[in-house]
């Protein structure tokens, strides 16, 4: 086993431990939380060495990242997901290249992607990325928008909602972000009883996904507990 790869066995193997520990607190089954590794600013060799633990799919939040990453590990099978605001004027790459989008959060992206997936006779599965946090940093479509906007996504059938995501308020708060994240539980929960099936919920990262279990996510992202600090910022 190469340095990396026994670095990154030793973290993952925690984090699945504490997920597994949270499950049990929330009284939940832990094959019901999946871990979405989360490697934006990390190099491609961090990400290999993932890959021959088993982890093939991966959250980053930049399209040319993805870009870069994807030629170089071409051979290892990765599912990119796309979990970062995104441009329309990027959707070209995503359509071409990430196998879901978690960070859906307006019509005018929906529309692109939908017409550039058309071009490239691809379906994916996405999220509808809500905002739960009143700071202005953080993206997401406004939670009264949300019904409407679900039955709008109908009409695009190259993409697949398969629920929603979001990301809590920054606080030291326990019972603000858990706020957060009963928020889009809740929001979930409407839009079922309206006929949408959102099965998942990724909503958690790695200083706070307790609390996102315990309000009943379905997969946390999660990037630093894994591959360590990020050397540079990544928004
Ligand atoms: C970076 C990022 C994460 C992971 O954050 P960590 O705190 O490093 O676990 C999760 N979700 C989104 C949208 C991110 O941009």
């Amino acid at each position: 086993m190469s340095p990396d790869t026994a670095y990154l066995a030793g973290n993952w193997a925690q984090v699945r431990q504490r997920v597994d520990e949270a499950c049990r607190e929330a009284r939940r089954d832990p094959s019901s939380v999946n871990i979405l590794p989360v490697s934006k600013t990390f190099g491609p060799e961090l990400i290999r060495a993932a890959v021959t633990l088993g982890l093939h799919r991966f959250g980053e939040n930049k399209v040319q990242e993805i870009r870069g990453k994807a030629a170089l590990l071409a051979d290892c099978g990765i599912d990119w997901v796309v979990i970062g605001h995104l441009q329309t004027n990027k959707v070209k790459d995503v359509a071409r290249l990430a196998s879901e989008v978690q960070s859906l959060d307006r019509l005018e992206l929906a529309e692109a992607l939908h017409r550039r997936l058309q071009q490239e006779h691809r379906v994916i599965d996405v999220l509808v990325q809500v905002k739960t946090s009143p700071e202005p940093s953080k993206y997401g479509l406004p939670p009264e928008q949300l019904l409407a906007f679900l039955d709008t996504l109908r009409g695009y059938d190259t993409l697949r909602v398969r629920g929603l995501m979001t990301l809590a308020i920054h606080s030291s708060e326990p019972d603000e972000v858990r706020g957060c994240f009963r928020l889009l539980r809740e929001l979930r929960d409407r839009a079922s009883a309206q006929g949408h099936d959102l099965p998942r919920l990724s909503m958690g990262m790695s200083g706070d996904f307790p609390l996102a279990i315990a309000e009943g996510a379905t997969e946390v992202r999660i990037g630093t507990a894994i591959f360590g600090l990020r050397l540079y910022p990544d928004a």
